[in-house]
């Protein structure tokens, strides 16, 4: 065996110390952008599933360079974030310690899989300069309405006293703190207003090459309906609220209104009264106890107010209800129990009036069909469709609501109570107000030495919240939020345009030139996260003028999981094989191989401890195959011909991702050429060798360049391309497996064999099968009918429908099939010890590329 592991790391040694793979901006090539999304640095290492996603992305952008385009291919760090900070409050590491510590063994992992990246342009996000962006991207939102502050609910440890990520809320209580029951608190929070782009982010859906699970996943989140927002005024106050529905026909039958329990107004309006303490015990219940299944049962509370139908001008009690979400509509819901089932039961439970305003039945449970008003003033009798729009109409002109669109995307919630997090640029002053840091006071620097013992440790660090105002001079206090570390990811693309850029967030015709990005691959798991708020932030930049174009990424492909006995490999599922492990015994090639080998990107592998080492065997035999010693030149023109017929596949298989495809058309030819070799040119092996290394090497990189493969991608010379004599030779190596099998089956010792071609007219038919496209037996059979075959042939056209493979891929004809093995009696003859009759037709077991065989 060839040391492989040694051939691997010689040659990374080389890439790293010329930055081979650095790309420098060229107008005049052709750009090729592509990028596995960035990893969040963890202690652990990279995984295998990190490793698969790679060295997909690395396949392609080593074939990409072959093929003549000017490649950026980048890698960077997302280190901002939870775990960091939680190391740091339980192992009492510094977050920016375990981070760069964490990088280092992250970049060295990534370097001994044989990663093509330029390493010139990473970067990661807890530096200064990459973070200083952040918050100058921050302050241009504030700027122009896309940055505001309002209330929102949030997880409270009071032991700890300090807020809590959702990861840190354990059913219900404190990670830290086992016994404390975790509370809700109201803060006023940083919002980056996503809904502005809802309408554009839910068109240009159309526009992405992404696969569909995604791009439904991003339609149902973004959610679009048409419906009315009606204003309902609250009772002993000038203040309305406003409530969508796509059922304005209905409203008159409003018997109650439901809030979602955490939306910001419910805590608004009962504080002070007797209901504060019921509704928010029963707030936290919900939030925090039942997060998960929240609408199991049905569940709610009356909080003491009501509010006034504008078109009855009735009294209805408002309610908070488990089921109402603040993703629907504007959080609030007009019930309508009797035309509603949710509602029905609700009202049943509490007792609250039910009132039919559509005829129909509601004995059992509602009626939500269509039908005549009933109950509803002065639109009695109109049937209900038209009631939608005549309500509306009337709701309009009176001022009392209006015909709308609503999204279910909701503004995003960006502050973070934590400290491992880029700080939110803003300064309160007890006068000003809420003041900016001005730009040139950029960045606003994470202070390094905090307290993590107890509350957030910016909050309890005086030097970093006590400053002067910027306007007034006056004392005042820094934010001390931090940003959601989505904020990083959702530009990172871009910075890698640019990653030096101290004077701009990046210069315009560098983004210009290289983005968008041509293929992103990473995570289906991002679909409503990630992958939303990077297409907000380049449409928000677009209209900022930072850039000229409307979509981050235009093709995404999301690879599938690595898999251990059937489960994903993960560390609680004890299943994790180390991918280091497997480089330090069989090199990077031997991985890169076997990942790319065993399954298609897009699904899921199966890991498999024995598949490796056969791998190993597979490349080796590549190695080998150099000592070849040549005999002959009999075999020159189907090498060729095979040669081109590969590069025309695999180029191919490699633009549609099918590269375990690829792989299996490459050893194919690989076992061929080693069978074959010595009955071969030097010159044509020579030739066919280095394609064969050429087109292997985006997937062994390491070991195909010690072999001397070339540069470029190879190019198909289709005059050399003859499918006919390729095939010749499979027909005839076929009929010789098929002899033996039937000889091993039927353990005869033949003295004689008889060899049937198939009869001339099924060659026709075969060829009109081949290029027919309706696949309705019937039909066929109608059309193709051969009266003296009829039967014969309804059986071969049902087969063939069935099975298409049963045709062959090249049909020769009759007088070339019985050429063929005439021409090879006397092998045949030689090779069995019997006496072999190769006769046409007369055997309906014969079909084009397949023989009938019978031994006597
Ligand atoms: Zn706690
Ligand atoms: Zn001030």
């Amino acid at each position: 065996m060839v040391d492989f592991v040694k051939i691997c790391d010689k040659w990374q040694k080389k890439w790293d110390k010329f930055n081979f793979f650095e790309s420098k901006l060229d107008l005049k090539k052709k750009k090729y952008f592509l990028l596995a999304m960035f990893p969040y640095p963890s202690a652990n290492g990279l995984h295998m599933g990190h490793a698969r996603n790679y060295i997909i992305c690395d396949v392609m952008a080593r074939y990409k360079r072959m093929n003549g385009f000017n490649v950026l291919h980048p890698m960077g760090f997302d280190s901002f974030g939870l775990p960091a900070e939680n190391a740091a409050i339980k192992e009492g590491i510094h977050p920016k310690k375990y981070t760069e510590n964490s990088i280092k063994n992250f970049i060295k992992q990534q370097k001994s899989l044989g990663l093509s990246y330029d390493w010139s342009r990473s970067f990661a996000t807890h530096k200064k300069e990459y973070y200083k962006w952040d918050q100058w991207i921050f302050l241009q939102f504030l700027k122009n309405d896309l940055a505001y502050r309002k209330k929102a609910l949030v997880n409270y440890c009071p032991k700890c006293s300090t807020v809590l990520a959702n990861e840190q809320v354990i059913q219900g209580k404190c990670w830290r703190h086992s016994d404390v029951n975790v509370e809700i608190k109201e803060l006023e929070q940083w919002f980056f207003m996503t809904t502005k782009y809802a309408p554009e982010l839910l068109r240009d859906i159309e526009k992405l090459d992404w696969p569909k699970t995604v791009k439904d996943m991003q339609r149902n989140w973004i959610n679009e309906s048409e419906g009315t927002l009606v204003n309902f005024r609250l009772k002993d106050s000038n203040e309305t609220i406003q409530i969508f529905t796509t059922r304005p026909d209905t409203l008159f039958g409003v018997t109650f209104i439901t809030f979602a329990p955490e939306h910001p107004k419910v805590m608004e309006l009962v504080k002070g009264t007797e209901y504060e303490s019921e509704v928010k015990k029963f707030v936290k219940k919900i939030l925090i106890d039942e997060k998960y299944d929240r609408e199991k049962n049905k569940e709610g509370m009356f909080i003491g107010k009501y509010a006034v139908n504008p078109i009855t001008n009735e009294e209805v009690p408002i309610y908070i209800a488990n089921f109402i979400l603040l993703e629907y509509g504007t959080g609030i819901v007009m019930a309508v129990p009797a035309h509603d089932q949710r509602d029905y039961e609700f009202a049943k439970k509490y007792g609250i009036r039910i009132k039919q305003v559509i005829e129909g039945d509601i004995k059992c449970r509602a009626y939500e069909g269509e039908g005549k008003l009933i109950n509803s003033g002065k639109f009695n009798g109109m049937d209900s469709l038209n009631a939608i729009d005549e309500i509306t109409n009337y709701l309009e002109k009176n001022n009392l609501g209006k015909k709308t669109k609503q999204y279910k995307l909701r503004d995003w919630l960006i502050s973070r109570q934590r400290y491992w997090g880029c700080p939110i640029p803003v300064i309160y002053c007890n006068k000003c107000g809420i003041v900016p840091v001005p730009e040139k006071d950029l960045p606003v620097a994470l202070p390094e030495k905090v307290n993590f013992k107890k509350g957030n440790p910016l909050k309890t660090n005086k030097k970093f919240v006590n400053v002067k105002c910027p306007k007034c001079n006056s004392k005042a206090r820094r934010e001390t939020d931090t940003m959601d570390t989505f904020v990083d990811s959702s530009w990172y693309l871009m910075r890698y345009c640019d990653s030096k850029n101290n004077e701009k967030l990046f210069d315009k015709n560098r983004i210009n030139y290289w983005m968008p990005v041509d293929l992103y691959i990473g995570g289906r798991e991002h679909s409503t996260g990630h992958l939303i708020y990077f297409r907000f932030f380049t449409k928000a930049f677009r209209d900022l003028g930072l850039l000229d174009f409307d979509e981050p990424a235009l093709k995404l492909y999301t690879q599938g999981d690595v898999n251990k006995n059937g489960i994903r490999m993960s560390k609680s599922k004890g299943n994790i094989v180390d991918p280091m492990d497997i480089i330090k015994e069989y090199g990077a090639d031997s991985l890169r191989f076997y990942l790319m080998f065993v399954s298609s990107p897009d699904s899921v592998l199966e890991w498999d401890d024995s598949g490796i080492k056969s791998v190993c065997n597979l490349i080796n035999k590549v190695y080998s195959m150099r000592k070849i010693k040549y005999e002959s030149s009999q075999k020159d023109r189907i090498v060729q011909s095979k040669i081109n017929s590969l590069i025309e596949k695999v180029t191919l298989n490699i633009e549609n991702f099918e590269y375990s495809k690829a792989l299996i058309e490459i050893m194919d030819f690989v076992n061929y050429l080693n069978k074959n070799g010595s009955l071969v040119s030097r010159d044509v092996f020579d030739d066919a060798y280095i394609k064969l290394l050429t087109m292997l090497n985006p997937f062994i990189p390491h070991i195909t360049s010690e072999l001397g493969c070339k540069k470029e991608w190879p190019k198909v010379d289709k005059k050399l391309i003859n499918r006919e004599v390729e095939f010749s030779e499979e027909f005839y190596d076929k009929i010789m497996l098929d002899i033996h099998e039937i000889i091993k089956l039927t353990k005869i010792t033949p003295s004689r064999m008889k060899l049937f071609v198939s009869d001339s007219w099924k060659y026709d038919i075969f060829r009109k099968l081949k290029e027919e496209s309706s696949r309705d037996i019937s039909f066929l059979v109608k059309k193709y009918m051969i009266k003296e075959h009829s039967r014969e042939l309804v059986s071969i056209i049902n087969s063939v429908i069935k099975n298409p493979k049963k045709i062959p891929e090249v049909i020769l004809s009759q007088e070339k099939e019985y050429r063929i093995i005439n021409d090879n009696k006397s092998l045949i003859e030689k090779e069995f010890n019997a006496k072999v009759e190769v006769i046409k037709g007369n055997n309906e077991k014969a079909y084009p590329g397949k023989i009938a065989i019978i031994l006597e």
